[in-house]
């Protein structure tokens, strides 16, 4: 059988594939890449030819413009493809919409590398599938026993209680652009908000993109400068990207109490840093207990750590008697925490 580390290995441009010639999540640009989904640490532009899910490239194309690469190929989930003698498959991650795990076998050895994933539930995108095989090559974001992530509907369940005690103030939701901001907005209205919920503009083509792709965000308005003034925004719900309520766009509403919807906001000390009044821990990444749960579940001959909190989760997998390394990949700053 084919060494792992022979079909599979770490290089400055990201993981390589000799006999495939080709990259998954090259940080620069490469001939060919193949993408997991669309985070702009997982998904950079400039790529001769890019293989990923239809999705996947309309999200690239979307943050990234129509010249975002080369060439592009759309793969389903579960189609199987052969590139150089090396056969490819796509299947579901469960981390943002379009997301995918991509295994690659070849001679009986196979690898599956399942880039951002996550096994709690999330109505707005298909649930991750375990594959087995020989090596999964995981994340560890949360790779430490201390993450663990509460229901993010009872998450949910704290923001409205605030909008029902403090019915005058702007409730401001940072979330991550792609996948996060979606959730929240999805999540708050199968609680049953049904009021209109207003989003920032960097935000607008990609939740115009989950609608398109069937998942009902509701009654979504801008959050425009010019449309309403401050007082119409009291107890309203604003979702935009962390970064917009640092400026001057965030300072025009009534009375704001801060919201951010993070898998850091376990850590107290990161949500006082920021100022967040109200942090909910709602993550689009594995806690502890579910990377170790697929572990087990997987049984796979070893296991690599891609990023994250490597050492521990390296650890537990020898404690367990299964073959773990860490990868020491750089560049991925897990966007969509
Ligand atoms: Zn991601």
């Amino acid at each position: 059988m084919i060494k792992p580390e022979t079909l599979l290995h770490p290089t400055q441009a990201g993981l390589y594939c000799p006999a495939g010639d080709f990259y998954v999540d090259p940080i620069r640009p490469v001939e060919r890449a193949l993408i997991t989904h669309g985070h702009s640490d997982h998904a950079r532009p400039g790529h001769g030819k890019v293989l990923a899910t239809r999705q996947t490239l309309d999200i690239m194309r979307i943050r990234c413009g129509a010249e975002f690469c080369g060439s592009e190929q759309a793969i389903d989930f579960g189609e199987r493809l052969v590139l150089n003698g090396v056969g490819i498959s796509f299947h579901p991650a469960g981390h943002v919409l379009g997301s995918a795990q991509v295994a690659v076998e070849k001679d009986g050895m196979r690898i599956v590398v399942s880039g951002d994933y996550k096994r709690s539930t999330d109505p707005t995108c298909a649930p991750f599938e375990p594959v087995a095989c020989d090596v999964f090559i995981t994340e560890a974001t949360f790779g430490l026993p201390v993450f663990h992530h509460p229901d993010p509907t009872d998450e949910i369940a704290r923001l409205l209680t605030s909008l029902g005690q403090f019915p005058q103030r702007s409730h401001l939701v940072g979330a991550y652009a792609l996948g996060k901001a979606q959730r929240v907005i999805s999540l708050l209205r199968r609680s049953g908000y049904d009021r209109p919920i207003y989003i920032h503009g960097a935000l607008s083509k990609l939740c115009a993109y989950y609608e398109s792709q069937g998942i009902d965000l509701g009654d979504l308005r801008p959050a425009t400068d010019d449309e309403q003034d401050a007082q119409g925004f009291r107890g309203a719900v604003i979702v935009g990207p962390p970064s917009a309520f640092n400026d001057r766009w965030a300072r025009r509403f009534a009375d704001p109490l801060s919201v951010f919807a993070s898998g850091w906001m376990m850590v107290r000390q990161r949500a006082k840093q920021r100022g967040v009044e109200l942090p909910l821990v709602i993550s689009d990444h594995c806690d502890w207990p579910e990377l170790t749960a697929t572990i087990t579940e997987l049984k796979p001959g070893q296991v690599w750590v891609t990023h994250g909190r490597e050492e521990a989760l390296v650890r537990w997998c020898e404690l367990q008697g299964i073959a773990a390394r860490p990868l020491h990949l750089v560049g991925y700053e897990d966007e969509g925490d």
